[in-house]
C-alpha cells in the first residue's frame, strides 16, 4: 500500500470515527439517539449472493504473502469483509522500516555483550583491555592514542610505553591510595598534558576521547593519567560495564575507573577498592 494510500485510509477512518462519536450523537433529538451501549450487530462474511439461512462455508484463507518478513495473518484478519482492512491490521511498512533504521531502535535494547574490539589492547567486551601479561606476550609494548591542541586543535599522536607508564600509575596508586578515601585526588580531576609541539602552547594536548563510548582508548588514558577528560556519562558507562558501584560523584567514579583498569592490567596488584 502506497503513501498516498494509507494516508486517504487514515482520513476514511476518522471520518468513520467521526460518525460513531457519541458527542456528537447526543446532539440529536432523543427518539432519534441510538443507545450506545447496544452493540452494532456482527459483521456477515462477505457474500455476492442473496442472503442465505443456513450458515455458509468460512470464507477460505487469503493466500500467503510474498514479501519475506510478512507476518502472517491471523484468521480473524483473513476473515475481515475487506482485504484493505485485512492489510491495515497488519501492515508490512512499519516492521520494514524498523530493520532498516536499526539506530531508531529504543536505547538499551539489543546491545551486544561483546563489540569489536577497538584497539588490539582492547578485549571485545566493553571498556576491558587484556592484562599485562597477555600483551607483552603479543608483543604489544607501546599504547597509542590521539591527542588535539587545545589551543591551535593541532593533532597529533602520542605513544606511551606500556610498562613503564604502568608502574607510574601504579606507584601513585601505592603511594597514596590510604588516603585517597575512594576519591580520585586533583592531579586525577584536572589532568596535566603534553605540550604542543605545533604551537609550543604547555600543558594543551588533551587525548581525543571517542563520540562512541565503546571505541573510548581507556588504556591510553590510564598510561597518561588523563581518564579525568572523560564526563561524568562516559566514566559512568564504563563502571557500568566493569560491574563497579557507578553512582555518585565525578572524583568517586573516576577513582573506580583508574582502579578497575590497572586491576585489568595486573589483576594481582594491589587495586582492590
Ligand atoms: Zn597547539
Amino acid at each position: 500500500m502506497g503513501e498516498r494510500d494509507r494516508k486517504r485510509k487514515n482520513v476514511d477512518d476518522s471520518k468513520a470515527f467521526e460518525d460513531d462519536d457519541p458527542l456528537a450523537l447526543c446532539l440529536s433529538p432523543p427518539s432519534r439517539r441510538p443507545n450506545p451501549l447496544t452493540p452494532h450487530p456482527p459483521l456477515s462474511p462477505p457474500s455476492p449472493g442473496p442472503p442465505q439461512h443456513s450458515f455458509p462455508p468460512p470464507p477460505p484463507p487469503l493466500p500467503p504473502l510474498l514479501l519475506p518478513d510478512f507476518i502472517s495473518v491471523p484468521s480473524s484478519a483473513a476473515s475481515a469483509p475487506s482485504a484493505a482492512a485485512a492489510a491495515a491490521a497488519n501492515p508490512p511498512a512499519r516492521p520494514l522500516r524498523a530493520r532498516r533504521n536499526p539506530s531508531k531502535a529504543p536505547r538499551g535494547a539489543h546491545k551486544s555483550d561483546t563489540v569489536a574490539p577497538p584497539f588490539s589492547w582492547a578485549t571485545d567486551l566493553r571498556a576491558t583491555v587484556h592484562s599485562l601479561n597477555h600483551l607483552l606476550s603479543q608483543n604489544i609494548t607501546n599504547i597509542t592514542g590521539e591527542a588535539q591542541c587545545k589551543r591551535c586543535e593541532a593533532s597529533q599522536v602520542i605513544s606511551y610505553d606500556l610498562v613503564s607508564k604502568f608502574n607510574e600509575v601504579a606507584a601513585f596508586i601505592r603511594a597514596r591510595k590510604h588516603w585517597m578515601h575512594d576519591r580520585a585526588p586533583a592531579e586525577w580531576m584536572t589532568p596535566a598534558f603534553p605540550d604542543c609541539r605545533s604551537c609550543g602552547q604547555p600543558n594543551c594536548m588533551r587525548p581525543v576521547v571517542a563520540a562512541k563510548k565503546r571505541s573510548i582508548n581507556w588504556l591510553f588514558m590510564l598510561l597518561g593519567q588523563t581518564l579525568g577528560c572523560c564526563t561524568l556519562d562516559q566514566l559512568k558507562y564504563f563502571c557500568k560495564h566493569t560491574k563497579n558501584h557507578r553512582t555518585g560523584a565525578k572524583d568517586r567514579v573516576l577513582y573506580l575507573t583508574y582502579l578497575a583498569l590497572c586491576k585489568q592490567l595486573h589483576p594481582a596488584g594491589p587495586f582492590e577498592r
